[in-house]
């Protein structure tokens, strides 16, 4: 069984999710894998890359703290 197959692999169960409250929909979130990224100009801040809840990537690494 592929990662993409299992129930058990999205964004929202991964310890990288962040349920940040500034996002496009209530299932989207940032991922704090990496640093942002992308200043639109020098005084912006960087930006957090948008995930939905279901997406995945191969930085998956399950939080126990979330549920099933
Ligand atoms: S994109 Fe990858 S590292 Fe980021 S929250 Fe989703 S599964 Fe985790």
């Amino acid at each position: 069984m592929s990662l993409s197959q299992s129930q058990d692999v999205s964004c929202t169960k991964c310890r990288f999710f962040d349920d940040h409250v500034a996002k496009p929909s209530a299932e989207d979130g940032l991922c704090r894998f990496n640093p942002p990224v992308t200043q639109p100009s020098p005084d912006a801040h960087g930006l957090w890359p948008v995930v939905s809840g279901m997406d995945w990537c191969g930085h998956f690494s399950m939080d126990p703290s979330k549920p099933n």
